[in-house]
């Protein structure tokens, strides 16, 4: 559903509130019944999965632990190649992971947070994410939980941020091409 917005910096709002919280209850309702039985942690990349992860926990009828990594980019001509600033508090040796991703862009972040998790021995991991932006992918990610398939073009809100701003937002948008610099 697209709807005009009062601030003019933002060009579209792509999926409303409602829409995002209907996505949760789906997937929340799938990661029930696949990991029922199973040793469920839930893992994300800080800050911008924080908003779908609360939610998306609060979705799972299932006992399940949550944990945090943070990491940084090495720059320009080393993508896919990050730094981890925050490491995980717990071990996931034997564990069922789950990585909770807000956006896939091109996919090279994850596929290197997903070797980096899969030396650590959990018994098995696996990827959700809320958007996933196809159309830029390089890396091949197995992705089994997803929201939404969303266009090539800038998001924001609901974790995704520009300089810090828009995270809060209850929906996700698209800002004017001018409003941001694709590098
Ligand atoms: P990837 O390694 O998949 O190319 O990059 C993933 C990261 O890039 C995401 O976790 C997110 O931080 C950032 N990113 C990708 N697309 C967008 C977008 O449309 N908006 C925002 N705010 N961040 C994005």
């Amino acid at each position: 559903m697209s709807v005009t917005h009062p601030d003019p910096r933002i060009d579209r709002v792509l999926h409303t509130s409602e829409d995002i919280q209907a996505a949760v209850r789906r997937i929340g309702s799938e990661i029930t019944r696949d990991y029922e039985g199973r040793d469920l942690a839930l893992i994300t990349v800080l800050k911008g999965g924080t908003m779908f992860l609360a939610d998306l926990c609060r979705a799972i009828e299932l006992p399940l632990t949550v944990d945090f990594m943070a990491i940084s980019s090495y720059g320009p001509g080393a993508e896919g190649s990050v730094r981890i600033t925050k490491d995980l508090d717990d071990s996931i040796e034997g564990r069922d992971v789950l990585v909770v991703e807000d956006i896939i862009d091109t996919g090279l972040t994850l596929s290197y947070l997903l070797r980096v998790l899969r030396q650590r021995k959990p018994a098995s991991v696996s990827v959700c994410t809320l958007l996933d932006k196809d159309a830029r992918r390089l890396a091949d990610l197995p992705i089994e939980y997803r929201g939404f398939s969303v266009p090539d073009r800038f998001l924001v809100g609901y974790g995704l941020d520009l300089d810090g701003l828009w995270r809060t937002l209850p929906y996700v948008a698209t800002l004017h091409d001018e409003i941001w610099d694709r590098p």
